[in-house]
């Protein structure tokens, strides 16, 4: 591993790339500006242009990925090139594999990293992954800057006895199974009983157990991939169980996509009374979080008579702690502990414990970044090793590889614009890089089957051309399929 050789201060008791030490990144860092930073930038020679070129290389085409390629648009104009990879062959991250598919105007945003892709200085390079096709150390060669934006794609464990059986699922792999991501649409859950538990109580819970819940007519207009389409068409599933450790006042769920749940078809939310705070405490509440709060009070006025022609229910379980999950291979239910809020907020275990029969249970707790080698990792935290998005000379990282998995797709352009002034500071005009050629020609010599903007904008109109009606597209879920659909 490049870095661990080469940064030993970055690497645990194992060995193995670890939590960095800040003040050591700082000198690093200090020394590596000193070292590049020329005069400030002036009147130039067109000889010179070349050596005012900024080389910057951005690893994930998610939000971070574009907003950072945005801000260094115009941090530097025309003097800087920026190439943005990506492991899959179609860009926009978790706009395209996260944002659930009956959200299209969510999605809406990718129109604006268009703008910013086809652009002269800016250019998708997909279907490559760094780290495996080309390493860390070999951009760092060839741009003055490497930008992590790599999201964080992978589940954090429950940490719940019996977690490995069948038919248990981490959100990253259900909702990529739901979006079409290549490495889960194949994941075939199982929806044919009678009840899927949800674990979580933010967002991604909504949206797994509202996607569950939905009739197909209610995807009207969403690009649901057609497997899952037919496979929840099929669904007997007739409850879903959110479980929540803590209770409605600790909730991290928006009022948008708690309200949608009052309006779903064949499906109807339930909230005990007990569990709701007084209402006079909603008072203390950001007003957010006060008007979510006051969702969960009118579910738990809905009348059992408005009930009766909705035969989905989705009943809201809070101070609920999973404590083993059970079955013999394949899960037949859920162990739950009651807890109890301390005034801090904390949850503690009472002891009375109850089991929830189950068929399905989608774990959505968070997620943690992949490692890459050679780069220092944040084991307990998941994410990058890093100083405010600097995490060795020439190596950052941004967005949920930098900050880990919270905030909203926007968050990410602030954290874009952040890197691009710390990368200012530290690179001046740059030092002569290779650049694009540099990796075109490492490219060629390696054999990679670049997948280029353009190329994208050909998957996706076949895309499109394959939609069923009133759909916006069909995706490709296999990524042989998407570079085929190239050659068409
Ligand atoms: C299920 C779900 C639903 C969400 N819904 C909403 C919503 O409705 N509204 C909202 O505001 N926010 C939503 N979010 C949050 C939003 O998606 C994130 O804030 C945002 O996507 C994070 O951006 P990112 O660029 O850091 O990571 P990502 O979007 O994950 O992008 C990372 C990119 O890096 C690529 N990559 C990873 N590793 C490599 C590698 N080694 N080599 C090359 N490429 C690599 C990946 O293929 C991916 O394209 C949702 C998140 C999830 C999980």
């Amino acid at each position: 591993m490049v870095g661990q050789a080469r940064h030993p201060a970055f690497t645990n008791r194992d060995g193995e790339a670890g939590i960095g030490n800040r003040s050591e990144v700082r000198a690093r860092i200090t020394r590596f500006r000193s070292g590049n930073c020329l005069a400030p930038i002036g009147p130039r020679t067109s000889g010179e242009a070349d050596r005012f070129m900024r080389h910057i290389a951005i690893i994930g085409s998610g939000p971070a990925g574009y907003y950072t390629a945005e801000a260094a648009q115009k941090q530097w104009g025309d003097d800087v090139r920026v190439d943005i990879f990506d492991m899959l062959p179609v860009p926009y991250g978790l706009i395209r594999t996260g944002v659930a598919p009956d959200h299209q105007s969510i999605k809406g945003v990718s129109r604006r990293y268009e703008g910013t892709a086809l652009s002269d200085n800016v250019r998708f390079v997909g279907n490559v992954t760094i780290g495996q096709d080309v390493t860390i150390a070999e951009l760092q060669e060839l741009y003055d800057a490497v930008v992590l934006a790599t999201g964080a794609p992978n589940d954090k464990p429950a940490g719940s006895p019996g977690e490995g059986q069948d038919n248990v699922f981490g959100s990253a792999a259900f909702v990529g199974w739901y979006n079409g991501h290549p490495q889960f649409a194949k994941l075939n859950p199982d929806l044919s009983g009678g009840t899927a538990v949800v674990i979580g109580n933010g967002n991604v819970a909504l949206d797994v157990a509202r996607i569950m819940a939905k009739t197909a007519g209610e995807f009207t207009g969403s690009d649901i991939v057609a497997h899952a389409l037919h496979a929840l068409q099929q669904s007997r599933i007739s409850r879903i169980v959110i479980l929540g450790r803590r209770g409605p006042h600790q909730i991290a769920m928006t009022p948008k996509e708690l309200g949608e749940l009052a309006h779903l078809e064949r499906a109807c939310p339930r909230v005990e009374p007990a569990d709701l705070p007084p209402e006079d405490d909603d008072l203390f509440l950001e007003p957010g979080q006060r008007k979510s709060v006051g969702h969960l009070r009118s579910f738990a006025a809905i009348p059992e008579e408005f009930r009766a022609d909705k035969p989905v229910e989705i009943d809201f379980d809070f101070f609920a702690s999973p404590r083993a999950i059970l079955g013999g291979g394949r899960v037949s239910g859920i162990a739950v502990e009651r807890t109890v809020l301390a005034p801090d907020g904390h949850a503690s275990g009472t002891g009375q414990t109850y089991t929830i029969p189950c068929s399905l249970i989608v774990t959505c707790i968070g997620y943690k970044t992949s490692p890459i080698p050679g780069v220092p990792f944040e084991e307990s935290a998941g994410r990058f090793a890093n100083d405010e998005g600097r995490i060795l000379p020439g190596l950052y990282c941004v967005g949920w590889a930098r900050r880990g998995p919270s905030g909203t797709i926007g968050t990410n352009r602030p954290d874009g614009f952040a890197i691009v002034e710390l990368i200012a500071e530290d690179i001046g005009n740059g030092a002569g890089k290779a650049g694009r050629p540099g990796f075109d020609a490492l490219a060629e010599a390696r054999g990679l089957d670049i997948v280029t903007f353009r190329d994208w904008k050909k998957i996706e109109a076949a895309e499109e051309q394959r939609a069923r009606d009133g759909a916006p597209r069909e995706k490709f879920v296999d990524v042989a399929d998407m570079i085929r659909a190239l050659g068409e």
